[in-house]
């Protein structure tokens, strides 16, 4: 998960990196309120998960409360890069003598941890690396060693950054891999990371991701994930503990193990080249036990895709048989039924692995309507595709 800078810079806050006095607003009055209370001048920042804010007019200077109402109203819905603008930093502003670029990320190359750091900042690093990679440092860091003051003053070397601010540089760099260690992130970036003509330095914009597979033990970072921006289908499967990954295809797509989802993708994408380009519309796993509530719970979410023209439930038993599949999606139909959510798109079901036989038998038994059974993988990722064209 990616954070707001916002975000990133209470987090910052609560570790010791210094960051400038400031809050988050969501109209014009209360970024008018926010500069009040800070004082001065202040800089009014849009928002949104995405670098280069300041080229697009994201990013403004503001000497009074009232300019800063004025420029919040400027920034406030704002799109920038596809992403709207819905909240705006407001933060004292600061005198700038230097900007410098800082970076601790996850290095998956070489299993372990990397710190990059260049004393020319403010810019996209990208484009430092390319033009001038001499300039960029690159930091292996030992996960089990970390970063103390002497490994954090070896990199503000390395990095090039002034003498004179050195070791005020080690030690907020310290902080950001106690940050980035404690938080479980998997990147925490600075740019600018700057120095103010009295030499201190300050974090200026924070970049964060958090690992979200570190989620179990990071209860305080639930509040943190953004339900307006997302997905409002991802929201619901996730709420629901559903695997589901929203593609923009119309072949709905359930299947249990993610082995056996990732194939399915691949055969209803071949498929659907016979049959005007049909894609899969998403990923979902329900796992290894489908029992009906999950089975429902699945359908559901999928179904309410209105991009989905047709659904294909591939599943192999294993653990759990093809039998008790079955009893699922037929349990899972009276569930939606009960709960008058009608199902008005065909479903092709392809059985097979342990019980197969019992488990069709059910299927055929039960009769659902729009229910087509298929015995064969490719055959059915055919069927479906068919459908979805001509549902389309
Ligand atoms: P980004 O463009 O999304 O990376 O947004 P930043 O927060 O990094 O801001 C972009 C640039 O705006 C910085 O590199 C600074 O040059 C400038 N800037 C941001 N905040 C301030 C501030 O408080 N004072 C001054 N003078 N400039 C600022
Ligand atoms: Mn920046």
């Amino acid at each position: 998960m990616d954070l707001y800078e916002y975000q990133a810079r209470n987090v910052f806050a609560a570790h010791g990196v210094p960051v400038l006095p400031g809050s988050v607003a969501a109209t014009p009055e209360e970024a008018r309120a926010a500069a009040e209370k800070i004082g001065g001048q202040v800089v009014v920042k849009a928002q949104v998960k995405t670098g280069g804010r300041g080229k697009a007019g994201g990013v403004k200077l503001a000497d009074t409360p009232d300019e800063a109402r004025e420029k919040a109203e400027a920034i406030l819905g704002m799109d920038i890069k596809g992403h709207i603008t819905r909240k705006v930093l407001v933060a004292q502003a600061s005198d700038i003598a230097e900007e410098y670029y800082f970076s601790f990320l996850l290095d998956r190359a070489n299993r372990s941890f990397l710190c990059i750091a260049s004393a020319e900042g403010g810019v996209e690093i990208e484009q430092v690396a390319k033009e001038k990679p001499e300039a960029v440092a690159k930091i292996p860091i030992d996960p089990l060693s970390g970063v103390d003051l002497a490994k954090a003053r070896e990199i503000a070397a390395a990095a090039n950054y002034p003498e004179a601010i050195r070791d005020a540089a080690a030690e907020v760099i310290v902080k950001l891999w106690e940050t980035f260690v404690a938080e479980d992130a998997t990147l925490v970036e600075v740019n600018p990371m700057v120095r103010d003509p009295q030499d201190r330095i300050i974090a200026l914009d924070g970049k964060v991701t958090l690992d979200d597979n570190a989620a179990f033990r990071q209860p305080g970072h639930a509040e943190l994930v953004d339900v307006q921006a997302e997905d409002p289908l991802e929201a619901k499967a996730k709420a629901k503990g559903l695997n589901y990954v929203k593609l923009d295809g119309q072949v709905g797509i359930i299947g249990n193990g993610a082995g056996l989802v990732m194939s399915t993708l691949d055969v209803v994408a071949y498929a659907g080249e016979k049959h005007g380009g049909v894609k899969p519309a998403n990923f979902l796993d329900i796992g290894g036990g489908a029992s009906a509530d999950v089975m429902a719970a699945g359908l559901e979410v999928i179904l309410s895709d209105p991009d989905v023209k047709s659904v294909f439930v591939n599943v192999f038993g294993g653990i759990t048989a093809c039998d008790a599949v079955a009893n699922g999606i037929v349990q899972a139909f009276k569930l939606l039924e009960e709960r008058g959510e009608t199902i008005d798109k065909p479903l092709v079901v392809r059985l097979d692995g342990n019980n197969a036989d019992e488990g069709r038998r059910i299927l055929d038994e039960a009769k659902l309507p729009g229910v087509q059974r298929v015995d064969t993988m490719d055959e059915a990722a055919d069927k479906a595709a068919e459908l979805a064209n001509a549902g389309v």
